[in-house]
């Protein structure tokens, strides 16, 4: 960091200051850390955003300081100044960068004090939630925090350098806009200029910076803040920051590649290195390994079609669901598992929807012991227990039934079972997606993506066969980014829109805008979004994207610093034009 301009506070950050220092006479200032009294002498440890430096305070050398520092406590704010002088042998701290060094303190100054703090700064004892937030920014006073918000500040700004080298202009986009469907429930915004319309706060700037590629931006990118209201999902927020970026004339590789080594070099900020290209793996695979399009890789265990080895078999459970269009698969379990468990999880595969769940466990030569064995021939348990890689005394655990629920079903307890820390990372691409899922609740198509993402397959065949353009990034099994070449012609966008039973009128409606401007010249064009906070929190090795932010909310929305949201007052509601019903907060589900 650049020395800060020499003033009444200071002139040297304080965990800058090293043994080549000895000899000088800096001023510093900050937050006292810590205080420790010993024999005459009192310790400080001053804190500012650059680390920690010891202050010594001497009663014969300058026994006013040092009687005005026995009354400082922690968390007071201070300006110091006197020499440097290297640690007696003995005290050298080497897990301090200013280890070898302290400021014998001459002269000082209180700035500031401070009520004792709700909890400790110095500390890493574990702190609820709520008072974390209630009182932020003292939490963020400590050590971990602010390294993860400095890192943060460095993967922006590394992108920002990469991107603007490679061409990509930075663009704002309207906060204040329209609904852009990406699945979420919209925050809206009442107009008080235009009684009774309203603005939505937007969910991702998808179709702006389309509409950015049809102006001949070419490429773009923003770091996007994006709001969604959705029901409090664990690690959530209402608002979140993407990285999102849009190119002209691309097809998948370019994008890809672009990203590739976008990631390669954001990484190795953490000295992770990736080796290009990144893998790519079809949708279908991973839905058929692992039983999910975001897999944790490192796991290990995966999951295996049985339904060759079963077909035709003795066993009605598993004939039958072979015969009624499903499949049978299953997954090792490393090691042995007490009956109880294998209880459990059969819960646990019922509870997902499962009718069921076979479990076995492997013995010597072809046999299994298992509730369903006598079902079995010796050939079909020697194939099953070969595909399955299966050695004495690994636990066996099958399902039987429609693909979707199987991959499902057998996903979650590849979780369940998977033991051990995973190590290393692994990043790579999904692709080849299908462009909708069935939505049995509401008897319709979804978008896997959105609606805006180009499809491939018969256009004017069964929409459940179509795939997609579309390609996601995964990161030891978190969704990283995802995005799509696009739909460039306004005859495609509507059967999108047909397929997803958007009527011409509402389509008309809701994107007339985006319709009209794929009729006036648009070219080829594709893009991805990636969600920052989670990619910050990964780097970072925190476990939960509140940690990447600096003022994040609550589970359940809520800032208990600020308290918002808050009620209005009686004159803004008015001024809107805007009514509260009474009947307090709506649940999940609204
Ligand atoms: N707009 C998409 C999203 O927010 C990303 C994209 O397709 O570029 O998920």
């Amino acid at each position: 960091m650049r020395t800060p301009r020499p003033n009444r506070y200071r002139d040297r950050w304080a965990g800058e200051l090293r043994k080549d220092d000895v000899g000088s006479t800096p001023r510093v200032a900050g937050w006292v850390h810590r205080r420790r009294d010993h024999g005459g002498l009192i310790f400080i440890d001053l804190r500012d955003r650059t680390g920690l430096l010891q202050l010594v305070f001497r009663p014969e050398e300058a026994p006013e300081a040092h009687k005005a520092a026995g009354r400082l406590r922690a968390e007071d704010v201070v300006s110091a100044s006197g020499k440097i002088v290297e640690r007696e042998e003995g005290t050298v701290n080497p897990a301090l960068p200013t280890g070898e060094v302290e400021l014998a303190v001459d002269s000082f100054e209180l700035l500031a004090d401070a009520e004792t703090p709700p909890f400790q700064i110095d500390e890493d004892e574990p702190v609820g939630e709520e008072l974390r937030l209630r009182y932020r920014y003292l939490d963020l006073r400590k050590e971990g925090m602010r390294d993860t918000l400095i890192l943060r500040h460095d993967v922006v700004r590394t992108i920002r350098e990469h991107l603007s080298d490679e061409g990509f202009l930075e663009v704002e986009t309207p906060i204040l806009t329209r609904s852009t469907p990406e699945g979420a429930r919209d925050y809206l915004v009442p107009s008080r200029l235009q009684r009774g319309s309203w603005y939505a706060l937007p969910q991702s700037p998808q179709l702006f910076k389309q509409l950015l590629m049809m102006a001949g931006a070419e490429r773009y990118f923003q770091i996007a803040r994006c709001f969604r209201d959705e029901d409090f999902r664990a690690d959530r927020q209402p608002e979140f920051t993407q990285l999102d970026m849009e190119l002209a004339f691309v097809e998948e590789d370019d994008v890809i590649d672009t990203v590739d080594r976008l990631l390669q070099r954001v990484l190795a900020l953490r000295g992770i290195e990736l080796r290009l290209p990144l893998e790519r793996v079809a949708y279908d695979e991973l839905m058929l390994r692992y039983g999910s399009d975001r897999p944790d890789r490192r796991l290990g265990v995966e999951i295996e079609d049985l339904t060759d080895v079963f077909r035709g078999s003795d066993f009605k459970v598993f004939a039958g669901a072979i015969e009624s269009g499903g499949v049978v698969r299953g997954l090792r379990a490393p090691g042995e598992l007490p009956r109880s468990r294998f209880d459990q999880l059969t819960e646990h595969a019922r509870s997902l929807g499962a009718k069921g769940l076979v479990w076995a466990v492997a013995e010597s030569g072809s046999s299994w012991r298992s509730p369903v064995a006598k079902f079995l021939s010796d050939e079909e348990m020697a194939g099953a227990a070969e595909t399955l890689g299966a050695s004495t005394g690994d636990a066996l655990l099958i399902v039987a039934d429609q693909p979707g629920v199987a991959a499902k079903v057998l996903g979650d307890l590849r979780l369940a079972v998977a033991d051990g820390k995973p190590e290393g990372d692994d990043v790579f691409w999904v692709t080849d997606f299908p462009m909708f899922e069935w939505d049995e609740e509401e008897g319709r198509w979804d978008p896997l993506h959105h609606p805006f993402t180009s499809p491939t397959g018969d256009l004017d065949g069964d929409p459940g066969a179509w795939r997609s353009r579309a390609y996601d990034v995964v990161w030891n099994g978190w969704e990283l980014g995802g995005g799509s070449i696009r739909i460039n012609r306004p005859e495609v966008q509507e059967k999108v829109f047909q397929a997803l039973g958007i009527g011409e009128e509402e389509a008309r409606e809701r994107f007339g805008f985006l319709l009209e401007a794929l009729r006036y010249g648009a070219p080829p064009h594709g893009g991805i979004a990636f969600g920052i906070d989670r990619w910050v929190a990964l780097m970072a090795g925190r476990s939960s994207i509140r940690d990447a932010i600096a003022f994040p909310k609550t589970a359940s929305g809520v800032d208990p610093l600020t308290g918002a949201p808050a009620p209005a007052n009686e004159r803004q509601l008015r001024e809107l034009g805007v009514k509260v019903e009474p009947g307090g907060t709506s649940g999940p589900g609204g």
